[in-house]
């Protein structure tokens, strides 16, 4: 999550990006397929502002609104049985214009509030099935003191908890942060530390980040990858290979290939759904690359993920894009598992008491650079294929 005043979502790009942006400038040129893989990703832009009044300002809500012990709880979320999310601080070291988090308002959390937290996942009766905690924001790596407070308040209050997740885009960010001081947090955990990282291209895998999660690898972190397919930066199939090719060369899971969400002001970044399932279905039928290293293409929908198979979408909406997509959720689960918990309006429960849920489509439109960028960018020649309209066929 990552910061946004009354749904302002500022630009910020971190002086590691900032560099690399300017070589690529230098090298490609501006406008070039190279710079917009990380321009798209990182600066703002005037399509920003066509914001429809029915766009959602936030994604699915599932925070957590009780107390304990008398103490409220603030910063943490729960959709699952298993697993319950924190969110230390909602600071970031660059600010990803897609990201579900972004119209968020910034918080961070007080050492005491992390405490509270770790006592309620440790004793509360509605945590005795939950053994994972999943620790983001913002990006947790922004605050470590922070983060090591919250680790050690898991191990001290919270045995339950077996398994950590922490994510984090500080190696694509701002790599130098992957330092000692850092690093120290994970080897004392008594917990299994997972980090997700999220990686959308592989132009991405600088020499300083492939170094930073090659320090987290060595220190006995489990590195995982999802990321969302985003228009015009890595919705072609080879781009997509060669991205997972990476990962798995480096010893990461290929997770989740997310459909981009549906958030206001965002939608030039989100292909259809069919372009989606296109893709996922060549990357894995195609046997061009390991079958270990294939993500699932999911929906972040309003009450969780939900992976598409056969079946999944049960019929569509044309007067506003939206396809009704069959989930396994449980409203009763839920409100078991987060009593604040309430019924989306997108949400009817079928005959079988299972949650089926309307979720907005995206759309495989062009639309031409100068508009994204608000001026006319100087072009070059590139290796990636000359492009100033984003290409969207299948490739
Ligand atoms: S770093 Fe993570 S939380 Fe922050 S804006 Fe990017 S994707 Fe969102």
């Amino acid at each position: 999550m990552a910061g946004a005043k009354e749904g302002d979502f500022a630009e910020l790009v971190s002086p590691f990006l900032k560099r690399k942006l300017a070589d690529i400038e230098l090298k490609y040129g501006r406008g070039s397929a190279e710079w917009n893989v990380i321009a798209l990703q990182y600066l703002r832009s005037p399509l920003e502002n066509n914001v429809a009044s029915s766009d959602r300002r936030r994604h699915y809500e599932s925070e957590l609104q009780i107390y304990h012990q008398g103490e409220p709880l603030h910063g943490v979320e729960r959709l699952y049985k298993r697993t319950l999310l924190i969110e230390p601080t909602t600071a970031c070291a660059s600010h990803c214009r897609w990201c579900l988090r972004g119209q968020y308002p910034i918080k961070t959390l007080t050492k005491d509030d992390v405490k509270v937290i770790a006592r309620y996942v440790g004793e509360s009766p509605d945590c005795v099935d939950v053994d994972e905690v999943l620790i983001t924001g913002g990006d947790p790596f922004m605050h470590p003191r922070l983060l090591r407070t919250t680790v050690e308040a898991l191990g001290t209050y919270a045995p339950n908890v077996k398994t950590i997740r922490i994510g984090t885009r500080m190696p694509f960010q701002s790599p130098e942060r992957i330092n000692d001081e850092l690093l120290s947090i994970l080897v004392a955990a008594t917990q299994r530390i997972e980090v997700a990282i999220n990686v959308n291209h592989p132009l991405e895998f600088w020499d300083e980040s492939t170094a930073s999660l090659r320090r987290l690898l060595a220190v006995g972190a489990r590195i995982y990858n999802q990321n969302p397919l985003l228009k015009g930066v890595n919705d072609h199939s080879s781009t997509l290979i060669e991205l997972y090719d990476s990962l798995r060369n480096l010893e990461i899971e290929s997770h989740y290939l997310f459909h981009a969400i549906p958030m206001a002001g965002m939608s030039h970044h989100r292909t259809s759904i069919a372009k989606g399932l296109h893709l996922a279905q060549r990357l894995c039928s195609s046997g061009t690359f390991s079958g270990r290293s294939k993500p699932r293409f999911a929906l972040l929908t309003d009450i969780g993920k939900v992976v598409l198979y056969e079946g999944s979408i049960l019929k569509r909406r044309p007067s506003d894009n939206s396809v009704l997509v069959q989930t396994g959720y449980r409203p009763e689960d839920r409100t078991r598992w987060n009593p604040s918990w309430s019924l989306p309006n997108s949400v009817e429960v079928d005959d079988h008491g299972f949650m089926t849920v309307w979720y907005r489509d995206g759309n495989d439109d062009t639309f031409d650079l100068t508009d994204y960028w608000g001026q006319p960018p100087a072009r070059e020649p590139s290796t990636f294929g000359d492009t100033n309209v984003l290409p969207f066929a299948v490739a």
